[in-house]
């Protein structure tokens, strides 16, 4: 096998997932997470310093034959989850809403639900405590359906899953539906944007022996013992990586939570921090990133162009259309992609799929793009660099997308932008009309007094005229000429008097105004 194969091999694994359990207080969130501990084998136990460990890994024997591991995210609050957010660290994969039957949804469980949303995440709903008596599942589910999480059985694609944390039943279910949701989302051991691996922090305290330690999850790449960090210009070697029972570990991947010891300091919360094999790396890494950051530059430049191009032309049609070549992994993902984006056409902007397959963006669908002024939309598909290529040289816009979330977003986008634009006038100046003349040739000029701003001969403008303490538009020209006396003049500014012509033969009279405006999109 040669290079570039094996480690392609190494990064296109499937990840395991990381699970987030969210919900109002009470609603058994913890002893959901217990129960699931206590019954499927757990690579990790809790004491000494572990005890504030805040992520497990889970091996799950699904029918009792293939094993899978999901990692799950103990968030101490809905805060931590928030924190990570805000600084950009996206750690969860899916967030399991834990609804207390008993309860229905409450305050912390519609912030849950807006937390999940503001990050994209899938939400698979708990409805736990199933064991109560005289709970009201429907009235729940509708609930639930007022705050946008529409369930199976109400038509909805959220997946809802009975739970009784007390009697430790609905577990499996739950832990399927967890692969399942995991199936549909990108869960690859991507190569790291740098380095060789990438952690995010869910925790940093300081230890008596170890210094400055970080419990992390490994979100890309592999880490080894030898690795350097890099964190705010500082670089040094990694003292230990550690398992949740605080065990030596000679490496980590694979959405792994380990404790990494050899920090400088405690380093916040939902931080990412890049690990290199060795320090001429971070150079080295640091030069490449510059020039990524260029080509990514005139790339957006290039990109903009096109979709700019791509929105004239369709400006001028009555509807828009948005031609796509679409592409995808599977017939499964195909499936998926098409059905989201035709739920994206509007009345005034349709996406037609003119052409839609399995596998890689070729060159064809470039070419059929370019032929039929449209974009080639990728879902987990691949775009070599040859095509990439071909795609900028022909112009064609080729957008691949791993995640369906944003792919719907930045193709709502494209449609939103193709919109006919809807302007508003902005009155800029005015002036009132004191007396009309009409020149020897019939043509009729407004002799005025500038009330408001300055007019400029060329200005757009419409007379407005007040009656019954109603005021109406009736006409809309241009200033064709603007003089003051007998000088024709470029600008009468406010309290000039001044004769006006416009460019339409309108019947404006005494006392009407004339107002000068300029279109701004609404
Ligand atoms: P959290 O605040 O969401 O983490 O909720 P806890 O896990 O601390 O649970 C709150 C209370 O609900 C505890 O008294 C649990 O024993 C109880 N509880 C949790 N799950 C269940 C369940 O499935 N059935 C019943 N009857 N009680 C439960």
């Amino acid at each position: 096998m040669n290079k570039t194969k094996k480690s392609k091999k190494k990064y296109n694994i499937k990840r395991n997932p990381i699970v987030t359990m969210l919900g109002h207080v009470d609603h058994g969130k913890t002893s959901l997470l217990d129960s699931i501990r206590g019954t499927k084998v757990q690579c990790g136990e809790a004491g000494g310093i572990t005890q504030s460990v805040r992520a497990h890994d889970i091996e799950y024997k699904k029918n009792n034959r293939e094993t899978y591991h999901i990692t799950f995210i103990d968030t101490p609050g809905h805060k931590a989850f928030s924190k990570m957010r805000s600084r950009g660290a996206n750690v969860t994969d899916i967030v399991i809403l834990v609804v207390a039957a008993d309860d229905g949804v409450q305050p912390q469980t519609k912030e849950a639900i807006k937390y999940a949303k503001d990050a994209k995440v899938p939400i698979i709903v708990a409805l736990n405590k199933i064991d109560l008596k005289g709970i009201k599942k429907s009235k729940i589910l509708r609930e639930l359906a007022d705050e946008g999480v529409q369930v199976e059985k109400l038509g909805g694609d959220t997946l809802c899953i009975e739970t009784s944390a007390l009697k430790k039943t609905g577990l499996d279910d739950l832990l399927d539906a967890i692969l399942l949701t995991a199936e549909m989302i990108p869960l690859r051991n991507k190569r790291p944007s740098k380095g060789i691996a990438e952690a995010v922090v869910l925790e940093s305290t300081t230890d008596k022996f170890l210094g400055s330690i970080s419990f992390c999850i490994l979100k890309s790449g592999k880490l080894t013992k030898n690795a350097i960090y890099s964190y705010k210009d500082k670089h040094k070697k990694i003292r230990a990586i550690k398992d949740e029972k605080f065990c030596d570990l000679e490496e980590a991947q694979n959405s792994q939570p380990v404790w990494i010891a050899g920090f400088n300091e405690e380093i916040p919360v939902g931080t990412t921090v890049f690990f290199y094999k060795n320090a001429s790396d971070i150079k080295s890494v640091k030069k490449v990133e510059k020039k990524k950051e260029s080509i990514k530059q005139e790339e957006e430049e290039l990109n903009e162009e096109i979709l700019s191009d791509l929105i004239d032309s369709q400006n001028k049609k009555e509807e828009s259309e948005l031609n796509v070549i679409l592409k995808s992994e599977s017939r499964g993902t195909l499936e998926v992609a098409i059905k989201e984006l035709e739920k994206l056409s509007n009345d005034e902007t349709k996406i037609i799929i003119i052409e839609k397959g399995t596998g890689d963006i070729s060159e064809d669908d470039i070419i059929k793009a370019k032929t039929s002024s449209g974009i080639v939309i990728g879902f987990k598909s691949n775009l070599s660099k040859k095509n990439e290529k071909i795609s900028r040289i022909e112009k064609v816009l080729v957008k691949n997308y791993d995640i369906i979330y944003e792919l719907l977003e930045e193709i709502a986008e494209v449609i939103e932008s193709m919109k006919e634009p809807v302007f508003k006038k902005v009155e800029v100046a005015r002036a009132n009309i004191k007396k009309v003349f009409t020149l020897s040739d019939g043509s009729k000029v407004a002799g005025c007094s500038v009330m408001k701003g300055t007019i400029l001969k060329g200005y757009k403008c419409y007379i407005e005229r007040t009656e019954n303490n109603k005021k109406q538009e009736i006409g809309e020209g241009k200033i064709i000429s603007l003089k003051c006396r007998k000088d024709e003049i470029r600008e009468a500014g406010k309290g000039t008097e001044c004769g006006i012509q416009l460019s339409e033969d309108i019947d404006f009279k005494k006392d009407d105004s004339i107002v000068c405006f300029k279109l701004e999109k609404e």
